[in-house]
């Protein structure tokens, strides 16, 4: 069964889009630590992130590195944290938080309560931002 990163990258459950390529997509995560937080996922389906081939894990990396400069222009912060969680939902994904200290990158501090027009507007934000 696809997972549910899947049917989101296949538009079958709503996201708010950042850019995508032909293997990987970025969307605003639904309980962000910060406002701008985006996963970045692979099209292929891997449960664990270093599962993933070398080249194609290797691949992942530079895109994350692409969405994490536009998260930093639209999201001033002093830098785009990366975290790999993946205790939630088994389709491996990199989470950028834009922190300005340690605790911002702290998963069990209560995620923001934003509403669809603040993660719509974020999320066009930085996709307008993004160079692939
Ligand atoms: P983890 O697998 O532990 O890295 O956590 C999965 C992350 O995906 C959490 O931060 C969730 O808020 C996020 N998430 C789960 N479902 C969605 C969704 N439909 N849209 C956006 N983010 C989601």
């Amino acid at each position: 069964m696809a997972t549910i990163f899947t049917k989101i990258m296949n538009g079958e459950i709503p996201c708010h889009k950042v850019a995508e390529d032909d293997h990987y997509f970025a969307f605003l995560d639904i309980n962000p630590l910060k406002k701008g937080h985006t996963l970045v996922v692979p099209r292929q389906e891997t449960d664990y992130l270093f599962d993933i081939d070398d080249e194609y894990l290797a691949g992942m990396m530079v895109f994350a590195k692409k969405i994490a400069v536009a998260i930093k222009e639209a999201c001033p912060c002093n830098r785009v944290g990366v975290a790999v969680i993946g205790l939630e939902v088994p389709h491996a994904h990199i989470h950028l938080v834009p922190m300005d200290s340690m605790n911002d990158l702290n998963f069990g501090n209560p995620k923001l309560k934003l509403t669809p027009e603040e993660l719509a507007e974020t999320a066009g934000n930085i996709g307008k931002r993004v160079r692939l």
